[in-house]
């Protein structure tokens, strides 16, 4: 089981025509893509970690990708998005050449993290790819609350697209170099030593297996709570168009 979810502010979600109106390289491998159209006004901001799909070729042979929504301005219209240039895959080559005026369709959002009012601290644990769900959820922590946040990265520049400060948070910047074996290896190995408090909230995002690595690790190893844990699969090694309903339960 895990922190159940906020309620969707849709059961069925809509589709929204935008364009580019601005691109920015937060890093070297992180680009920040701001959509607008006056379709956006019916858009509703469903909370932190999120996610909507990216829609591209839509008249033709439709591909659709999961990302977060990062930021929505309902008075501008405006919803950021922040894609990871990872190499390969349609997403990633479209965020390498996005440039202003391009168009495309979003659908969404889907449901958001619904941060537990009971909890004394907060593990966060992501890689890249998650950076924007971890800003969006710090963004709604409390400022009281302390929060160990763990994210692997491929370079140490990428830390810089985590721009949310907490004034309880902990940062901990984890390179992965060219030879550690696995997405998110580095990642269980920081998150075995953290010390956490039983009232603890727990939220994973990374790498499917590594995810499931984690995930046993706090719920057999640890005996942590079920109900305090959230456990989310982003991509796969190996695999296109990863499922945005990968929890790690079955
Ligand atoms: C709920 C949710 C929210 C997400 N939010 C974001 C977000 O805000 N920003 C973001 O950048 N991503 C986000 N992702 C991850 C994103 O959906 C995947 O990385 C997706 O695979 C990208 O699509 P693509 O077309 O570039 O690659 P695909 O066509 O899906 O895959 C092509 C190849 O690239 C590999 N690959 C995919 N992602 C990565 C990676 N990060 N590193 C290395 N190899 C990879 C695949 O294993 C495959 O071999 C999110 C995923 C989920 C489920």
């Amino acid at each position: 089981m895990t922190t159940p979810d906020a309620p969707a502010p849709k059961s069925k979600k809509p589709r929204y025509a935008v364009t580019v109106s601005r691109v920015v390289a937060l890093t070297p491998r992180m680009r920040r893509v701001t959509f607008t159209g006056e379709a956006l006004a019916a858009f509703e901001w469903s909370g932190p970690a999120a996610h909507i799909k990216l829609v591209f070729h839509a008249d033709t042979a439709p591909v659709l990708r999961t990302y977060t929504p990062r930021r929505f301005d309902s008075q501008t219209r405006e919803l950021d998005v922040d894609l990871v240039l990872h190499g390969e895959g349609p997403a990633s080559t479209w965020a390498e050449q996005a440039a202003p005026g391009q168009t495309l369709q979003i659908a969404g959002p889907g449901r958001a993290y619904a941060i537990d009012a009971a909890a004394g601290a907060f593990l966060l644990a992501a890689d890249e790819t998650a950076i924007p769900a971890m800003a969006t959820i710090l963004a709604d922590l409390p400022p009281a609350l302390p929060v160990q946040v763990f994210v692997e990265l491929s370079e140490l520049s990428q830390a810089a697209a985590l721009d949310v400060a907490h004034p309880g948070a902990s940062f901990h910047w984890l390179v992965r170099g060219a030879f550690d074996p696995l997405p998110g290896a580095l990642l269980e190995v920081a998150v075995r030593g953290a010390a956490l408090p039983t009232d603890a909230r727990v939220y994973v995002a990374c790498e499917s297996g590594a995810m499931r690595r984690i995930r046993r690790h706090f719920l057999q190893e640890r005996q942590f709570p079920a109900a305090q844990l959230t456990t989310r699969g982003y991509w796969k090694q190996g695999a296109t168009d990863h499922p945005d309903r990968d929890f790690g339960e079955e």
